[in-house]
């Protein structure tokens, strides 16, 4: 009797830290009070989806899970199947001792681009051109919304990369060579998470419910900046210049209460960002005051070293010590935690360094209520390809249009293009394809040419959008002769990019496709046309430039092509004004605003206009 009534009491045994009327310190004090050092490395844990179950996940007492590029459970997953995963996982956290919840993070980088049906927003280097801050913070509400839907609370976004090579594989996910621009659409952080309440402490994370998520800036510090935009290469910079360049986004995220910070796979002078404590803890936890944690990237400490894996040991070590908090493993959990265990307790990690990382991991969590709502239904998945977030992503297309040239003569203009013309022209690899105008992280992690997600192709909207008497006419990549001998009116040439991420999309020669210039060479030699390019980044576009009587930038619009078909045919107007300088040629490269040897083919700041 008695040894029952004792386990009766442990049950019911009051928890402070289970306390949601409590203070989040003292919850994390208690908790933490309670917590065995295998508890607290969990924590410190994030595995890829592919290796998680409920089981490992009560097993290893894991912090964190992710889904890398394109990982996802099924095919055209639906939200409920999204859902129904990630509580999976999640009863095997609330199962533990402690029953501390998992978090769950995705990249969500252009809206919830991993999952099939999502709204598709256009890329970084799109959004830039908007010049439009508060758009940007509609765009984060609208995808946390979306995220939210498939029962996931965090994404690795916004990148807040200055992109200062357009060489580099990833410029579309920067928002502009200029960090003024970048600095204002950090605005998509309290779109995604919610504004900071007023008396808010600064560098405080903050998540404002069920309907929001934690965000992620990334990659810190200098991922824009490498040598010839060679990925996760070397960014050779003096300090003034990484600190007045690449930093200033990091104060209006830290300021804006982001939750997560991601640490850059490339070096700053030959030392890797993931072993600098210098700028990690010196500078973004003690002098900026930033009190989210600190997340390493995927294997980030693995390449450390090269070859990569090469000292695993120092590469915690020092991986550890220089500040980070979470450690994207993300397969070979049980080498990390096997690892790292003795190396506390032999003091090559001090236990305060431990207890750092698992306040501010725990302090993310606690904040953003996961705790109380560890767990999702399907009340939001309503909210996933929602009518108007498309709506939004469409305005977001329109706006991000650069109109670059508008005739061969300035007299006489192009566009706006005629939507009464009795037969028209639509040609080009990207005309009627979502996959290549969403490009890379979608879908999959390279993005993929075709019919790959649900939205609109720019062919579908010019059909749309034209007279139902103009007969529109589409072939992918027409002879010259069938061009000149068919009485069109005019063409519209959709070429460009086909989809690329990461280290794939580094390139030395900025070229489109052949087939592409082939088609622009066939229609534009021989009718009116006007050019949309579809790329992450300016091309190699002058020596054509001359043939083309109107050219269009439209970066990598995503699913809503009826944007690009809205500004065409003169239903809005063209506003949008490069926040990338293109270059005549990639000798000239680096090039940035306020270089010395300046000579763009279209500077930092053009874009033409048209009248509604
Ligand atoms: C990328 C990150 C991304 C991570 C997780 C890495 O390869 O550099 O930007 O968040 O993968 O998918």
């Amino acid at each position: 009797l008695l040894c029952l009534s004792a386990a009766a009491m442990a049950t019911t045994e009051y928890m402070k830290y289970k306390d949601p009327k409590l203070a989040i310190n003292v919850r994390i004090k208690d908790l933490m009070s309670r917590m065995t050092l295998e508890e607290k490395i969990g924590q410190m844990v994030q595995i890829d989806r592919t290796k998680a179950s409920n089981k490992v996940l009560k097993k290893y007492l894991i912090g964190s899970v992710l889904s890398g590029g394109g990982s996802v459970p099924a095919k055209r997953a639906s939200a409920e199947t999204w859902v129904d995963m990630v509580n999976d996982f999640q009863k095997g956290s609330l199962s533990t001792r402690l029953g501390i919840p998992m978090i769950y993070g995705i990249d969500a980088v252009h809206g919830h681009n991993n999952v099939y049906g999502a709204t598709v927003f256009p890329h970084n280097v799109g959004l830039g051109c908007t010049r439009d801050p508060a758009l940007v913070k509609k765009i984060g509400a609208a995808t946390a919304l979306e995220v939210r839907a498939t029962g996931i609370p965090y994404v690795f976004a916004p990148c807040i990369a200055v992109c200062r090579d357009p060489r580099w594989g990833r410029c579309f996910e920067s928002y502009s060579e200029d960090h003024t621009i970048v600095q204002a659409m950090t605005e998509i952080i309290p779109g995604l998470q919610g504004d900071i309440p007023a008396n808010s402490r600064k560098g405080v994370p903050f998540v404002g419910g069920k309907q929001k998520v934690a965000a992620c800036a990334k990659h810190y510090l200098g991922d824009g900046g490498t040598n010839k935009g060679i990925n996760e290469n070397n960014t050779i910079i003096s300090a003034n210049g990484l600190f007045s360049i690449h930093m200033p986004a990091y104060y209006n995220s830290v300021i804006k209460g982001v939750a997560t910070v991601m640490i850059s796979y490339s070096s700053w002078n030959g030392v890797k960002m993931h072993s600098n404590r210098q700028l990690i803890t010196g500078f973004l936890k003690n002098r900026l005051k930033f009190r989210g944690f600190v997340i390493s990237d995927w294997q980030g400490i693995d390449r450390m070293t090269t070859p990569e894996h090469a000292n695993y040991t120092w590469s915690i070590i020092t991986g550890v010590n220089a500040g980070i908090d979470m450690i994207m493993v993300p397969y070979n959990y049980t080498e990390f935690i096997d690892g790292i265990i003795p190396l506390v307790k032999g003091k090559f990690i001090s236990m305060t360094r431990i207890d750092d990382a698992v306040r501010r991991i725990l302090r993310v969590k606690f904040g953003m209520g996961l705790f109380e709502n560890p767990l999702a239904d399907y009340s939001m998945a309503k909210y996933l390809g929602k009518k108007e977030h498309r709506e939004l992503a469409r305005e977001a297309v329109r706006k991000s249009l650069v109109l670059l040239k508008n005739g061969k003569y300035a007299d006489k203009p192009l566009l706006p293009l005629s939507k009464k013309a009795p037969k028209i022209l639509v040609v080009g690899s990207h005309a009627d394809n979502i996959g290549n105008q969403c490009g890379g992280w979608t879908i999959v992690w390279q993005g993929k040419s075709g019919n790959i997600t649900t939205g609109t192709t720019i062919l579908s909207a010019i059909k749309k959008t034209v007279a139902p008497e103009t007969k529109v006419v589409y072939r992918e990549n027409p002879d010259a002769k069938f061009v000149k001998n068919n009485k069109f009116s005019y063409a519209i040439v959709v070429v460009g990019e086909p989809p690329y991420a990461e280290t794939f999309g580094d390139s030395l020669s900025l070229t489109i496709p052949e087939t592409g210039i082939n088609t622009i060479k066939n229609v534009c030699g021989a009718i009116k046309c006007v050019v949309v390019l579809i790329s992450g980044r300016p091309v190699v576009i002058e020596p054509y430039i001359s043939q083309i009587d109107a050219l269009v930038a439209a970066w990598l619009p995503g699913s809503e092509g009826q944007g690009v078909a809205d500004v065409l045919f003169g239903d809005y107007g063209f506003t949008g004004k490069l926040a990338r300088t293109w270059f005549k040629n990639v000798d000239q490269l680096p090039m940035n605003v306020g270089d010395s040897h300046y000579d763009p083919l279209f500077p930092f700041g053009f874009g033409l206009t048209t009248k509604p």
